[in-house]
């Protein structure tokens, strides 16, 4: 089984959000499932400079607006195309947003182009590699099918599109149709027309073969208008094509008897060393040394979708318990000004790094109390399965993958001692606060605590499950 993922991140290369972190780790789990898997990526510099044994495969004269060469190699554990076209891909930074803090306006041409050339592939352009499957991801990648549809080419791979995260559909403009290689009876109900645009998800979720989303949840709530946003009724309609398989970890990557970022290693055994970090932590973050304090990290795009405006309302009700707040993200200026703001009243109780550190972001996971994740919505959500192997507690709202990862602590699950985290809905300041009140009443029980945490290290969050529903998957869509 030959599969070709077509993306526009993929950790360690380029990443931007859980995305990256899928891309970059699955094919290497499904390997193990006897399922080869190539990424086409665009060709960033970061991604262009790491290339290692780098071949021209193919070389087009024009792609839309200049030439481009299609490169064969390594790079990142990961083998690689890469869409080598310089006057859509040569820009240092964000993937997506050039320096003005604004989106490339040429998006829609450079991620078509993305599609398009995944598209050919699919269709035998290479004779030397022909996939079984191409697995498309987010809306970057979506208008794969629509080619692969509209072409109507004698041979084609199946088709797998993934929704990482419905809030991003890329709609644009209908006067760009021809402009991206698309005939004008496309730009119909049942095609890529989508209230009045172009949309690039809804084509993708149009004609792949099948769809998948990151957890069985969300795959449940985006086919409700509540969180379909106007996609449900299309997601409704393809019924039984649409799955929710769960993301995992990297767990040699997420491992906290060796990772290397770490300040101190542990086990579930012996979690002596998690004292190191909660030091390194807090003598970066400018906290207290008080080891009775829980300790409550957030790990974060510093955003409405995830919560992060409900914060402050809850820091008085957090400090009341006693505890400490640890914060680690960035986003929305607004909301890093609240939290500069909130480290800055009551320093050595509240810290923070706004900006993007792995390193802190793994000792924060080997040395914090709790992980507070509040989020509106969360197709799966990464940090939290980060938080369980390393005996963090996740605090987590009850939405998408969180409510399929997180056991909650009520009386009944922590009388069957099975309970990994606490959950609260909706997420709102006010349950945030009362999961926060919980959170610490049990922290002071060290025995239930420490029970929570030796289930949540023994949860299996890696990707040998979902890997193989991925393989599964494949066999029923291959060509
Ligand atoms: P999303 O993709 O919606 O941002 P996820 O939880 O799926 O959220 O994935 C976020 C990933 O990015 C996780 O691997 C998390 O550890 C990491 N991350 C988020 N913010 C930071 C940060 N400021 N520094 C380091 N890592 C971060």
């Amino acid at each position: 089984m030959d599969v070709l993922s077509v993306a526009s991140e993929a950790y360690p290369l380029v990443k931007t959000g859980g995305l990256a972190d899928v891309v970059g780790a699955l094919p290497a789990a499904l390997a193990e499932e006897g399922v080869r898997v190539r990424t086409l990526l665009p060709g960033y510099p970061g991604v262009t400079n790491a290339l290692r044994d780098a071949q021209t495969v193919w070389t087009f004269e024009h792609m839309f607006g200049g030439p481009a060469r299609l490169l064969a190699g390594q790079a990142g554990g990961l083998d690689l195309f890469v869409l080598d076209a310089p006057h859509l891909f040569a820009r240092y930074g964000n993937p997506y947003i050039g320096p003005g803090g604004h989106d490339w306006p040429d998006n829609p041409l450079r991620f078509a182009a993305l599609a398009r050339v995944g598209a050919s592939i699919a269709q035998g352009l290479l004779p030397a590699w022909q996939p079984n499957v191409v697995h498309g991801h987010d809306w970057q990648a979506a208008l794969l099918p629509a080619y692969l549809f509209y072409d109507a080419a004698p041979r084609r791979a199946g088709s797998v599109i993934t929704v990482h995260n419905l809030a991003f559909q890329g709609q644009f403009p209908r006067e760009l149709l021809a402009s991206l290689g698309l005939p004008p009876w496309s730009y119909s109900l049942d095609g890529v027309e989508y209230y009045g645009a172009i949309g690039f998800l809804k084509a993708g979720l149009r004609f792949a073969d099948a769809i998948t989303t990151v957890s069985p949840t969300y795959a449940t709530e985006i086919r409700t208008p509540e969180a379909g946003m106007g996609l449900d009724g299309l997601l409704r309609l393809r019924g039984g094509s649409v799955v929710g398989i769960l993301n995992g970890i990297d767990d040699t990557v997420w491992d906290p008897a060796t990772d290397k970022l770490l300040a101190g290693r542990f086990t579930a055994a012996d979690l002596s060393g998690r004292a190191t970090n909660r030091a390194a932590v807090g003598a970066r973050m400018g906290l207290h040394a008080d080891p009775d304090a829980p300790l409550f990290a957030i790990i974060s795009r510093l955003t409405w979708q995830k919560g992060m405006d409900l914060l402050p309302a809850a820091i008085p009700t957090l400090l009341a318990e006693g505890g400490q707040l640890a914060v680690l993200g960035a986003g929305d200026g607004e909301i890093e000004a609240a939290v500069r703001g909130a480290a800055a009243e009551h320093p050595g109780r509240i810290g923070c790094v706004i900006g993007y550190d792995e390193a802190l972001a793994h000792q924060m996971q080997g040395g914090a109390d709790a992980l507070l994740v509040p989020s509106r919505f969360e197709p799966c959500g990464l940090t939290q399965l980060s938080a369980l192997r390393y005996g963090t507690i996740p605090v987590v709202a009850r939405t998408g993958g969180l409510a399929d990862t997180v056991i909650d602590a009520s009386p009944m699950a922590l009388h069957a001692k099975v309970a990994t985290g606490v959950q609260f809905t909706p997420a709102t300041a006010e349950m945030l606060e009362s999961a926060i009140l919980r959170t610490a009443t049990l922290y002071r029980d060290t025995a239930a605590w420490r029970r929570m945490q030796t289930n949540g290290m023994g949860t299996d969050v890696s990707w040998r499950d979902p890997a193989r529903r991925y393989a599964a998957l494949y066999r029923s869509v291959a060509v």
